[in-house]
């Protein structure tokens, strides 16, 4: 969902992001790789070789690397959805260099938030902290920096009604509501960024593998998945599905690498 990525090492001009992902394919391409599209719909890690119940028919799989990766929540509204690639954002590291000398906002009351507002202070001339409540889930620390940032102005106790600029396929502001009283209001921004958490695309397999409190994959050794605490032989998991940290593009393509090397390393151990 990515266009411009600015930070994958190698490409001092930044690359669109479909065009990363293509190269990627093409050059895996060239060592043999074998590409199937198809919806995963089910499986069964009981087993080796696993069984993946897929639109394409049953893949059985020796060994398998989960990428299913996190998505960003959304506030779901039209308005926002519409805007998405428009000034409507998730992510400040990726997006926030478009807004440069810009007034933006930043939505949420976490970590996530209060990061995405400090580090657009470095490109937007003012970001206005939107919360829904006056208590902060922030860590204090992040939240004092927030608070003592001079480009940063908080508001609390509001909820996003509508993105507008919908025709004019650009962002243009918000408008508000404030929830203790109903007193609507609109703040003319540029961009919205989303600051209220991921969810990792685990839900086919809840109660075959660990998996911490927010449903993302616990791992061991880097990639290594458990079941009950113990390594399921064969099964591997990389980039923001069991990353809650990092959540770059580099850092999961890191990842990556090091599940192809347990997986190529496990079929050898195992004679295949
Ligand atoms: P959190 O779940 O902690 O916070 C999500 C925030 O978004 C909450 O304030 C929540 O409001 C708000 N929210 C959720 N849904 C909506 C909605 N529909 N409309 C409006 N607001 C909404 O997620 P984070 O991603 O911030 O953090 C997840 C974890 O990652 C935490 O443990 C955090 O500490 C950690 N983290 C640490 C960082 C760091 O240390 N540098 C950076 C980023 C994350 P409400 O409070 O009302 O529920």
């Amino acid at each position: 969902m990515t266009t411009q990525v600015e930070n994958f090492p190698g490409w001092p001009e930044g690359v669109q992001g479909p065009e990363l992902i293509d190269n990627m394919k093409k050059q895996a391409a060239r060592f043999g790789a074998d590409f199937q599209l198809a919806h995963l719909n089910a499986v069964d890690l009981n087993v080796n070789p696993f069984r993946l119940q897929t639109s394409a028919g049953e893949i059985p799989a020796r060994t398998l690397i989960v990428a299913s990766g996190a998505s960003a929540r959304w506030l779901g509204l039209p308005s926002e959805q519409a805007l998405i690639g428009h000034g409507v954002s998730s992510c400040a590291t990726c997006d926030g260099f478009f807004f440069r000398g810009k007034e933006v906002a930043v939505v949420g009351g976490g970590d996530s938030a209060m990061e995405e507002a400090l580090f657009l202070t470095r490109f937007a001339s003012k970001i206005t902290l939107l919360h829904r409540r006056p208590g902060f889930r922030a860590s204090k620390i992040m939240l004092e920096r927030v608070m003592a940032h001079t480009k940063i102005e908080l508001r609390t106790n509001v909820v996003i009604e509508e993105v507008l600029g919908v025709e004019e396929k650009e962002v243009k502001g918000v408008r508000l509501r404030d929830v203790a009283n109903g007193t609507k209001s609109i703040l003319p921004i540029s961009g919205l960024f989303l600051g209220i958490g991921h969810e990792p695309n685990t839900k086919m397999f809840s109660g075959q593998i660990d998996l911490d409190g927010d449903g993302y994959i616990r791992t061991t050794g880097n990639v290594l998945v458990t079941r009950n605490g113990v390594v399921v032989p064969g099964l591997f998991a990389c980039g923001d599905v069991q990353d809650r940290r990092y959540r770059q593009a580099i850092t999961a393509a890191g990842s990556g690498c090091m599940a192809a090397l347990e997986a190529e390393k496990f079929l050898e151990e195992h004679g295949h």
